[in-house]
């Protein structure tokens, strides 16, 4: 292959196994941290909403199957938010539906809701389980009533106790917990508390976000008033580290920089992002990777209803609500792969795969950075691949800023 050249590139989109995104943009109330693209006053536009969504999933689906000749395998489906689970059951069935028709669903496919305390009860859990969700990510964020008051969280934990409770009963084991940490006013301790209460749910998967206070969110208003103090960055790397020893010795493997699971309980889907692999973004604000596009969606819920509604044709990957896509150069496409990759602390970046698919030894691609983090300690190489090293997990954004 010739550098420079583009079009071999592009991973063959008969190689990898494939993913559906699906955005749902609203919220009961804004936690005061988000800056998520979501909306808490649009709830009457729901049920046009998923009418939409089916409308766009049949428009993609249609178009995916014309280029391939044939339904290729879809391995995970999530739905994301927003507050997925604020979804009524028809909503929820009638974007199911236009999924089975429109796309080849695997038999084994991963089906992730993702669902706040306090927004699903135990019929809601039975009923989704029998449309097809059989993995619920539970955003629970803190078990300590002051941080989860400051976040602005409508739920506290004893709702959180029960929505697992509810879900296991349903039959649903596949269960995922969110918690934040760097938190203004939040404590080792009191992380620790989080921890342990979250650990004695005994979920298979936890997910452990370092909170960034974003410009136009309520709490960064709150930071410049002087009402929070801003999060010690030294505290966060404490409170990471604790987490490290504690969920390893709960068993739960570290995957990913912020993912821990027990065997087999990995979120495929989101393996699909860090293999920077193919899915399709549908819905408001969505983003997509397929067919060597990346696109996202227009973000506005009535914006995104009325381009459905026009009846324009979209040219796959993307639908007639796309707001823009480009197709990535080889540079781009180089620096989403390592900087995707190495976020898998057990695969990392597979040196070999790189070089077949780019042309080129990843030490000639990188060779001033591939020096520096192996030097300084931050990767480490073996057995073909890179990884980062325990001390590469806490400084990853540096290590990934020298592949931008
Ligand atoms: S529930 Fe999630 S998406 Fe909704 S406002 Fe809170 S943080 Fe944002």
């Amino acid at each position: 292959m010739l550098i420079g050249d583009t079009s071999s590139c592009i991973i063959s989109p008969m190689d990898q196994s494939l993913s559906l995104y699906v955005h749902i943009p609203f919220c009961r109330h804004r936690c005061a941290y988000c800056d998520f693209n979501t909306y808490t006053s649009l709830g009457d536009l729901q049920t046009r909403y998923a009418h939409a969504l089916a409308a766009e999933i049949r428009q993609v689906g249609t178009a995916a199957e014309r280029l391939a000749g044939e339904k290729r395998p879809y391995h995970t489906l999530f739905f994301g938010g927003g507050t997925p689970s604020l979804l009524t059951l028809e909503q929820l069935a009638h974007i199911l539906t236009a999924v089975s028709d429109a796309f080849h669903m695997a038999d084994d496919a991963e089906i992730t809701l993702e669902a706040n305390p306090g927004t699903v009860n135990a019929a809601y859990l039975q009923a989704a389980r029998r449309l097809g969700v059989n993995r619920i990510s539970f955003g629970v964020q803190s078990a300590v009533s002051g941080e989860l008051a400051l976040l602005e969280r409508e739920h506290d934990w004893a709702t959180a106790v029960t929505a697992m409770q509810q879900a296991r009963a349903a039959g649903l084991t596949n269960l995922s917990l969110d918690l934040i940490y760097g938190v203004p006013g939040q404590t080792l301790a009191s992380w620790e508390t989080s921890l342990q209460a979250a650990l004695a749910l005994e979920p298979p998967h936890i997910s452990l976000y370092c909170l960034t206070i974003e410009p136009g969110t309520p709490m960064m208003r709150w930071l410049q008033n002087g009402r929070i103090t801003p999060p010690d960055p030294d505290l966060a790397a404490d409170q990471y580290e604790l987490a490290c020893k504690l969920l390893a010795a709960h068993g739960l493997g570290h995957y990913e920089i912020s993912n821990w699971a027990l065997p087999d309980y990995e979120c495929a889907h989101n393996l699909t992002y860090w293999r920077n692999g193919e899915y399709l973004g549908l819905g408001a604000g969505a983003h997509g990777h397929a067919n060597g596009y990346r696109y996202h969606v227009v973000k506005q819920p009535r914006v995104y209803i009325r381009r459905m509604s026009e009846n324009e044709p979209g040219v796959f990957p993307v639908s007639a609500a796309a707001a823009a896509s480009h197709r990535p150069d080889r540079q781009e496409m180089m620096s989403d792969t390592v900087i995707t990759q190495l976020r898998l602390l057990r695969e990392g970046l597979d040196l070999g795969a790189f070089a077949r698919r780019f042309g080129q030894p990843f030490a000639a691609a990188y060779p001033d950075a591939l020096a520096q983090l192996l030097a300084w300690g931050l990767l480490w190489q073996e057995n073909g691949r890179l990884r980062l090293t325990e001390r590469g997990y806490f400084l990853s954004n540096q290590v990934f800023y020298r592949f931008m």
